[in-house]
């Protein structure tokens, strides 16, 4: 069947993770018709809800790649975006420690490696300076390379915050949609999910871990991506005034060692390992790797207190076979792939967009500015004054506590639901607004939360699901991948 012209997108961006999504917000500074088809019931699914929430100097890339150049770009970007989004973002620093003097030579080949990479900010400090920064560090550090561009964010806060306001700027998102076959025509393509068909003229393949198979959809069958597992332990806030900086041990060639970290919403984290796996969704933790995390971490932060650990979680850095980031049209005219996205491509996500923009422009994409973009995206959580007067009984809803433990209010529950990306399950609302994210992980305001949807959504609260579309078949099968193999 030939689509009539104005049901074709001028571009359909596959994959609503911060990478699309990022693409998604820049492309929609145009008079373009644009969509994004994301297989899960919600965006920043994929690896980008689970990683350290790093923005990255840029001193550990290989001088000359695209992961160097994107990552100090894309560092830059993010005071910006932030005053724009208002996503969370937090200049604190990073330190890599050393514990000798093999550690410092490494110290020192990083701090070339930034040079030549345009990092500003960067030095290697001594113990004293070190421990005057950092008083809970282990003593027995020697040096440590200081990066005061680094800093965090809140990276599914992040992807939420594109979204919206990239719909504000009239992009379609097409959820809980498995993109199962691109079949191209003289004028434009054509893109099957389980659910509809899409017609578009150019196509940003965006897919993280699954970028490989929806490149071999239009038979490129070039790349292999693997998943490398990283594992982590998030502590309740009251641990995060051990660190301020985020702290690293020096680089393993699989990763970037273990971190110790406060994260933007003030938890400390310890993580990641590195782990290569078979199953691109197997996103399990097991006690084991969560042992040794923490044995490496309290090296470099002794005095944290595991009892204080609230949860554990893991996400899959998509490695591809190729050794640098591919950012490129394809053999296939009108066709740009993203392989291999993993760190940093949360810090180099914002350049990436703009890299791709050029790219869809030197492919013939018209990018003509629209007389209107808004740039402004509210926040959905409202900084609380100290003396915040909350009550679990209020009948006002800015007053009305949902969640004790994040002091998330009605109001705030409310807003999130209005916002042109459909929230329906208790997660969706645990990661617009921290209900659930607390000591009591969600004990407390689950069943208000799942109350409260019922009411607004008007629908049984038995029928609102904790994690999704929990009771979809089809949507559990998408996220395995078994639907490529159809
Ligand atoms: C353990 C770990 C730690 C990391 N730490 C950092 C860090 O501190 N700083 C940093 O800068 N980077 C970090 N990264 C890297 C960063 O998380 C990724 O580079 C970034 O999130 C990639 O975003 P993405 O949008 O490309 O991929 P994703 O977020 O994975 O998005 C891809 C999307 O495509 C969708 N999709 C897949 N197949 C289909 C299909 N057939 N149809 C429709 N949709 C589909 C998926 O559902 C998913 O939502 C880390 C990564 C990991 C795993």
């Amino acid at each position: 069947m030939t689509p009539d012209s104005s049901s074709v997108y001028d571009l359909c961006i596959i994959g609503a993770g911060v990478v699309g999504l990022n693409i998604a917000r820049e492309i929609s500074r145009y008079q373009l018709k644009i969509c994004v088809i994301e297989a899960a019931d919600d965006v920043g699914r994929g690896c980008t809800k689970a990683n350290s929430g790093i923005v990255h100097g840029g001193y550990s890339d290989e001088p000359g790649s695209l992961k160097a150049e994107l990552c100090v770009a894309g560092n830059r970007l993010y005071a910006q975006l932030d005053s724009e989004l208002h996503f969370g973002y937090r200049r604190t620093g990073s330190l890599v420690l050393a514990f000798s003097d093999a550690e410092l030579s490494s110290l020192n080949r990083l701090l070339a490696n930034g040079q030549q990479n345009g990092v500003t900010g960067l030095r290697i400090i001594g113990r004293d300076e070190l421990l005057t920064r950092e008083p809970h560090v282990n003593p027995a550090a020697i040096a440590a390379l200081l990066c005061e561009n680094a800093g965090v964010t809140s990276p599914y806060e992040f992807a939420i915050a594109l979204a919206e306001n990239a719909i504000a700027n009239g992009a379609q998102l097409f959820l809980s949609e498995t993109v199962q076959s691109i079949t191209k025509t003289a004028d434009f393509f054509r893109i099957a999910t389980d659910k509809s068909t899409h017609y578009a003229r150019f196509i940003v393949n965006c897919a993280g871990v699954n970028s490989d198979r929806i490149a071999a959809l239009t038979s490129l069958d070039d790349y292999r991506i693997t998943p490398r597992r990283g594992q982590y332990v998030l502590l309740d806030k009251d641990q995060s005034h051990l660190v301020r900086a985020v702290i690293f041990q020096t680089p393993s060639p699989l990763d970037k060692g273990i971190l110790v970290t406060p994260t933007y919403h003030g938890n400390l984290m310890v993580g990641p390992n590195a782990e290569d796996i078979d199953d691109k969704t197997d996103v399990g933790t097991d006690i084991q790797t969560l042992q040794s995390i923490v044995v490496q971490a309290h090296r470099s932060v002794p005095g944290f207190d595991m009892r204080k650990a609230l949860t554990s979680f893991a996400g899959n850095r998509p490695v591809s076979n190729q050794k640098d980031w591919v950012i490129e049209e394809s053999r296939v005219k009108n066709f740009i792939n993203l392989i291999g996205i993993d760190s940093p491509g949360l810090t180099a996500s914002p350049a990436i967009a703009r890299k791709v923009a050029l790219i869809l422009k030197d492919c013939g994409l018209g990018l003509k500015v629209k007389p209107i973009f808004q740039a402004q995206r509210p926040p959905i959580i409202q900084q609380k004054p100290p003396d915040f007067a909350g009550d679990v009984n209020s009948s006002n809803p800015t007053q009305h506590i949902i969640c004790r433990c994040e002091q998330v209010t009605e109001a705030e529950i409310l807003d999130c639901l209005h916002r042109g990306i459909p929230v329906r399950s208790l997660d969706a609302v645990k990661y617009r607004t921290r209900a659930g994210m607390g000591r009591c992980q969600g004990a407390f305001c689950g069943p208000r939360v799942r109350e409260l949807l019922s009411r607004e959504l008007a629908v049984p609260a038995s029928e609102i699901c904790g994690k999704g579309e929990c009771s979809s078949p089809l949507a559990q099968r998408a996220r395995r991948g078994d639907l490529f193999q159809l």
